[in-house]
């Protein structure tokens, strides 16, 4: 089973006119910097902050007639998204989330509408309650990544971003569940096959980066993050994003919390965009040298849905505290 760029085009049918085409914009600072032009694209100006809509909206409108309602786990977006399309559809929504999810998320969920299920401390109990609900109340279950529809609804952003800019040479893909890098990655090779896939994590507790090493989807414990989006397990029953980004991503690179707070003063500083830790892995990853540009590159801003009080503790340079860690803060330099 897989994800086809046939799929990518009907999701975007079912996209047009509802999860915005979002601006992809040039970084004049990365340019100069690293001798290539780069690109942002802008899902954090989707109307949820973040991309998740489009997935969220391509399998909810695939669900059958008479369906009751929906269920999902998520890190905060894909339930956004989620409650957001049910809403659309006159849909009953329940997201379960666990503690490690920031309150502006669940608070931007109960604003949609959804009734939010908060359970455990990681996404494995939160998976298990959306589970529970799914079989007792009929409710239906989407995945925030390993469902298809989600899949193929999240490709539609390569679309749009080699129809913009059909000679970019590397993608930089924020990697967590990998529904975003199948969906971006199935879409760019099949336009052009010779465009190169990196996928970009946290160091702590990056699921997918495990797995694809360990040749098998494995379990990593799951830590407070800078770039809180991109916790979460793959699940061990992973149907299609561990293949998909197995076989699709030329290389997986993992950037630690300290490096993830300067890309945020970056994009801050000199592109002048607000966006969550999970957004800047990919220029974090050029910043850092772990990625050496050879072409035109792009990358994707995935979303804005951050605490207010942690962003303005990295800007102004002071020290961030997550879980056990302790970031050192430090002011921006160019
Ligand atoms: C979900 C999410 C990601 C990662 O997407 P996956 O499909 O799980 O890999 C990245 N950034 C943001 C803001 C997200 O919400």
């Amino acid at each position: 089973m897989t994800v086809t760029l046939a799929d990518i085009l009907s999701a975007a049918a079912v996209l047009r006119g509802r999860a915005d085409a979002t601006p992809m914009v040039p970084s004049p600072h990365m340019e100069t910097r690293y001798g290539q032009p780069f690109w942002l694209k802008l899902e954090m100006t989707q109307p949820i902050g973040a991309f998740k809509l489009r997935g969220a909206l391509n399998a909810v409108a695939k669900l059958p007639e008479g369906i009751s309602g929906v269920t999902c786990c998520s890190t905060g977006n894909h339930g956004r998204g989620v409650a957001f399309a049910a809403r659309e559809r006159g849909l009953r929504a329940v997201v379960c989330m666990s503690e490690l999810v920031p309150k502006t998320k669940v608070d931007g969920i109960r604003a949609f509408g959804a009734d939010v299920h908060i359970r455990g401390r990681s996404q494995d109990t939160a998976l298990a309650e959306s589970q529970r609900l799914s079989e007792e109340q009929g409710l239906a279950q989407i995945s925030p990544f390993d469902d298809a529809h989600v899949i193929a609804g999240q490709g539609t952003i390569g679309l749009e971003m080699l129809a913009k800019q059909p000679d970019l040479d590397m993608l930089l893909v924020p990697l967590s569940g990998g529904g975003l890098a199948a969906g971006v990655a199935a879409a760019a090779k099949a336009i052009n096959p010779s465009i190169r896939l990196v996928g970009v994590s946290m160091d702590r507790g990056a699921a997918m980066a495990a797995s694809l090493e360990a040749g098998r989807p494995v379990e990593v414990e799951e830590v407070e993050s800078l770039a809180d989006s991109l916790g979460g397990g793959i699940g061990l029953d992973n149907e299609l994003t561990f293949a998909m980004c197995r076989d699709l991503l030329d290389e997986v690179v993992l950037v630690s919390e300290e490096e993830v707070y300067r890309a945020l003063q970056t994009l801050y500083y000199e592109d002048r965009l607000i966006a969550e830790g999970a957004c800047v892995v990919g220029l974090a990853a050029v910043q850092t040298g772990k990625v050496t540009l050879t072409g035109p590159t792009a990358t994707i801003l995935t979303g804005r849905n951050l605490d207010m009080e942690v962003f303005t503790r990295v800007v102004t340079g002071r020290d961030v505290t997550l879980g056990d860690m302790t970031i050192e803060g430090r002011p921006y330099e160019p």
